[in-house]
């Protein structure tokens, strides 16, 4: 009673020979649209719930090379388990399918750059499985793909104006006069000493008909199960030399400076895995200084301003013209500012392209009072009370007009739980460009 097969591929909407970028990026995609947790509503959930196993499913097994391979042999019938080890019960969070980085990407990305990358983790956060031992047949983890992180400055007109940006990357490439194998005769030798297993096994003698084995790593090779045939003289038997990557990244207006790019293999050169590293490359900004700003929440900027007595208590209009977004702001305040008061304005931070839709943070202005510098005589404090702020030569025609808000009557401004944790974690937005 052979029933219809599940067509994982097709559950997924891929080509049969998808690779696992593809695979990756439409589960992704899927995953965000039927995620039980995103669904309101409990007639949908119903539903969603079934839909999100299938894809999990479809994903766990395209996503496994032996599992893939005996799928694509034997088929699946439906109803039945992927008897081959299905995904893990329960529905995974969201923040795990996107990798350990908090952050769910952009569906948008950079112009020219799409794509999702991470199979295996990100930089400095493990995952990469390194160049561990391998017990098995002395092929030694040619799957595993490394990562390096590159860090770019970027300025705050950039930010909000976008731009072209040149960078250059440097990194270690693959020498030419040993394809890397920092041989001589441009091949690699299997290591003798472990015969390319990378591990040695020890055998003692414990007693007459009594022996105990034991593993140990491969001290000749490094683990690695081959070695140099002769030193290339190009690079001293190192395999690698030191190249540059030029680049142009593309700053979209309003960009979200916690974007992650990705360029797939195209950094450090692995004489093991015989593979380029993948190069992310984050931001961070330069010339928040130059503003007066400090950044908080990752997307808040917060502005010192100091005002006199007299403006703190007349009801008064703060203008601002140094917005890094070149616009001019001016807002009437018509109540008394007390020191250390701070007022926020929405939207006027840093953009956030959250899932692809786009934010700004809050910019926050802290009030202060400008006091004497030493005591005063009462003719003199009269004079410093009367200093108040000249508007004369303020074309008040170039400022928009804004409006404070107060944090505490502001119900929907909470803090995003994507980014309240650590900011240590690597996380935000990735789009992949191929080299
Ligand atoms: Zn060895
Ligand atoms: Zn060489």
């Amino acid at each position: 009673m052979s029933q219809p097969k599940k067509d994982y591929y097709e559950i997924l909407g891929i080509d049969r020979d998808a690779d696992d970028d593809q695979i990756t990026k439409a589960y992704r995609k899927l995953a965000m649209k039927w995620h039980p947790d995103r669904i309101k509503d409990a007639d949908k959930k119903k539903e969603a719930e079934e839909k999100f196993k299938e894809i999990t499913e479809a994903n766990t097994v395209l996503m496994d090379p032996e599992k893939r391979r005996k799928y694509d042999q034997f088929g699946l019938l439906d109803g039945e388990g992927p008897d081959f080890g299905g995904p893990p019960p329960g529905f995974p969070d969201l923040s795990e399918i996107f990798g350990q980085m908090g952050g769910m990407p952009g569906m948008g990305g950079m112009p020219g750059m799409g794509g999702f990358p991470f199979m295996g983790g990100f930089p400095g956060m493990g995952g990469m499985g390194g160049m561990g031992m391998n017990m098995g047949n002395g092929n030694v983890n040619k799957q595993s793909r490394t990562s390096q992180e590159y860090k770019v400055k970027i300025k705050l007109e950039e930010i909000f104006n976008g731009c072209d940006k040149q960078i250059e990357i440097p990194f270690e490439d693959v020498c030419g006069d040993c394809v890397g194998t920092g041989s001589k005769n441009k091949k690699k030798k299997v290591c003798s000493d472990c015969n390319g297993r990378g591990i040695r096994m020890m055998v003692r003698q414990l007693g007459p008909n009594m022996i105990s084995q034991q593993q140990s790593p491969c001290q000749a090779c490094e683990q690695k199960g081959w070695v140099s045939d002769g030193t290339c003289t190009g690079c001293g038997g190192k395999c690698t030399k030191s190249n540059k990557l030029t680049k142009t990244l593309h700053i979209k207006k309003n960009f979200d400076y916690q974007t992650k790019m990705c360029v797939r293999e195209a950094g450090n050169y692995d004489s093991n895995s015989e593979r380029k590293a993948d190069i992310y490359i984050s931001f961070k900004i330069s010339d928040l200084e130059d503003y007066g700003l400090k950044l908080v929440n990752d997307y808040d900027l917060v502005l010192e301003h100091e005002i006199n007595i007299w403006d703190a208590f007349s009801g008064y209009t703060f203008y601002y013209s140094n917005h890094p977004n070149k616009n001019k702001y001016a807002f009437k305040i018509n109540e008394i500012i007390k020191s250390d008061e701070v007022k926020f304005a929405k939207k006027l931070g840093l953009p956030n392209d959250d899932d692809g839709d786009l934010k700004f943070g809050k910019l926050v202005i802290k009030f202060t009072y400008k006091y004497p510098k030493t005591v005063l005589t009462s003719e003199q404090l009269k004079n410093f009370l009367k200093e108040h702020n000249d508007t004369k030569g303020i074309n008040k025609d170039e400022y928009i007009k804004e409006k404070f808000i107060n944090p505490e009557n502001d119900v929907d401004e909470k803090p995003r739980g994507r980014r309240s944790h650590s900011p240590d974690e690597s996380e935000g937005n990735v789009s992949c460009a191929q080299s």
